[in-house]
């Protein structure tokens, strides 16, 4: 169970360990180097923030580097769009990878001029199998594989092949290029696994020059290589690639980066594979890849997630070496435990009431003060409106309240925030529907800002906003986007687990006037309802606001359900 540490410090881990280690036997001359290497095939989501925050936040607290490298070797999937989103995105999370931007496809000319050096010193040949061949001679876990026909070509023949292969001389698919290992190794990804493939595909960055490309197997351990990784840290699907990692840069005898396999984020009600995250935006399950309910950088950002959240979030959830899902919950205890202290308290309704003060002089504006953060005095105060006509929260009046509803109700008194008592002595209804249309009451001048001279207490505050006032803007609030907390599961279309109701439009809530013009991205709570951030939809006519999250922390909840599954 990860520990709900409030600061962003580092926590001890085993990748920090190892670097300890190293440090102190000087197996780096005291250097630490790491790198984060984004495949250019869809927007970053929160499993990547958590390898960002690893390979940043080590390099950083050693006085090391970390670059950015793009592993570009899929022409047909990589695009541009995702290049600048990428980067966007770390700096957004507030790392920075100075004047170290790398892309593999910078590597192409060495890459080649490492395999020709591997056919040269026979550990590396020209197949021609095709790749459903290539599949059927690879064996299986438990049979050897089978030599390929094509294993033992004479060293000039596979260079001469491998020169036209790069000339654009075949097909695609028609040849690859296989390193020569081991048929029968126990390890499937040592069976002669292959190098470089035929494809005659535009690439973002290198256009047309090449037409064969080498494989992420061939080409991430030596990309660490030239740029001196010390640390390649990765996720535990390449523990059984690390062998081959290993054999690449042994057999070229170039310096050895060492890989290091830590568990990937995974987390409920969430899918953090790139296909899947891909499907629902080609599908418009969602309005695009920031739209607030992904799991994406740009999504949960929008939705109203900070920087500090997700560090925090990330530090606190450590790494190991077994997969697992951790709750949805547990972050957005760290956004909250964020917004709680930084964002300014507002008011606003969600779904208005009107509320005629029948005793309050018409005309009358009067301004009262409001508190901008308890947790901060320093985030000072604000002047709201208060005058005849209100708005409440509908479900903050009963007609005909239940035992525990302590807010308002026909002759009950209840504390308007920053405001007066007041007491409901009419209802006006809709004679068809029964709907209450507007309430009238009463309020009481002795009790500005909130107490009565007399000490009668009243056993409810509620917020509000005065009508003529106030600003009209759309709220989305959202649910989790799948219904089911594990929507991963084998052999059923994901798509059929998404939440029906993961977004719900209020149209017409009313802002206080202090919210009119809220810049994008800008956090607040509404107070009683949740963090609030303001959409990059909204207009000067009308803002739109997502809600981030909920006030109520369920982190009491997964701590409990946690220890009773213990
Ligand atoms: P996908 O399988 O969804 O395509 P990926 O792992 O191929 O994801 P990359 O762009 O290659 O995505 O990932 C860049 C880095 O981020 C890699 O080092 C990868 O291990 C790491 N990473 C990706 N997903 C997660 C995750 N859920 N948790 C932790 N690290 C992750
Ligand atoms: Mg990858």
């Amino acid at each position: 169970m990860a520990s709900t540490t409030t600061s962003e410090t580092t926590t001890s881990n085993f990748v920090r360990d190892i670097i300890i280690d190293d440090l102190k036997t000087g197996k780096y001359q005291g250097r630490v180097h790491t790198r984060f290497p984004p495949e250019p095939n869809g927007y970053l989501h929160i499993g990547h923030a958590k390898s960002i925050c690893l390979n940043f936040g080590l390099a950083a607290e050693f006085g090391g580097q970390c670059n950015l490298r793009f592993d570009d070797t899929n022409p047909e999937k990589e695009e541009t769009e995702y290049v600048e989103s990428i980067m966007e995105n770390i700096r957004w999370l507030g790392f920075d990878w100075e004047d170290r931007l790398y892309y593999a496809s910078d590597y192409f000319e060495q890459l080649y001029k490492w395999a020709v050096q591997l056919i040269k010193a026979s550990k590396a040949y020209v197949c021609d199998l095709s790749a459903e061949e290539v599949r059927q001679y690879r064996g299986t876990l438990t049979e050897p594989g089978k030599e390929s026909p094509y294993r033992n070509r004479s060293v000039e023949e596979n260079l001469n092949l491998f020169e036209r292969m790069r000339a654009g001389e075949f097909p695609d698919g028609a040849r690859t290029l296989r390193s020569k290992i081991d048929m029968a190794s126990p390890n499937l990804n040592m069976r002669d696994p292959v190098m470089y493939r035929i494809l005659h595909a535009e690439h973002h960055r290198t256009g047309d020059k090449w037409c064969i490309y080498p494989m992420y197997d061939f080409t991430h351990g030596q990309s660490d290589s030239i740029e001196r990784i010390t640390h390649s840290i990765c996720t535990l699907e390449f523990e059984d690639h690390r062998p081959l990692y290993d054999w690449y840069v042994e057999q070229l005898g170039i310096y050895h980066p060492q890989q290091i396999e830590f568990d990937r984020l995974n987390l409920t009600y969430t899918v953090l594979s790139k296909r899947k995250l891909l499907t629902l935006v080609q599908e418009r399950h969602v309005r695009g890849w920031d739209d607030p309910r992904m799991p994406t950088l740009a999504g949960i950002r929008r939705r109203g997630y900070t920087p500090e959240a997700i560090r925090n979030f990330c530090t606190s959830i450590g790494v190991s070496k077994t997969n697992g899902i951790l709750e949805l919950g547990l972050l957005e205890h760290f956004v909250r435990e964020d917004l709680n202290k930084r964002a300014p308290r507002v008011m606003a309704v969600l779904r208005p009431l009107r509320v005629v003060i029948d005793n309050y002089p018409e005309g009358q504006v009067e301004m009262l003060e409001a508190i901008n953060n308890p947790e901060d005095a320093s985030m000072g105060t604000r002047q709201v409106p208060f005058s005849r006509v209100l708005y409440i929260e509908q479900e903050d009046f009963r007609e005909d309240p239940p035992k525990q509803f302590f807010r308002l109700a026909p002759g009950r008194e209840v504390r308007l925030r920053y405001g007066y008592f007041i007491t409901c002595t009419g209802v006006v209804k809709d004679e068809k529907t029964g709907e209450v249309l507007e309430l009238h009451c009463n309020y009481d001048r002795a009790t500005r800002g909130g107490n009565a001279p007399d000490g009668r207490k009243v056993k409810s505050t509620i917020h509000w906003v005065s009508a003529a006032q106030a600003v009209d803007a759309e709220v989305r609030l959202y649910d989790y986007l799948f219904d089911r907390p594990n929507p991963n599961e084998e052999g059923v279309v994901f798509t059929k687990f998404l939440n029906p109701k993961s977004l719900e439009v209020v149209p017409n809530a009313k802002l206080e006037p202090s919210l009119a013009g809220a810049a994008p991205f800008s956090h607040y709570q509404f107070e009683r309802l949740g963090y609030f951030c303001a959409d990059p939809d909204s207009t000067a006519a009308k803002p739109v606001f997502n809600r981030t999250a909920a006030l109520r922390d369920q982190l009491a909840k997964i701590e409990k359900r946690a220890k009773d599954s213990e």
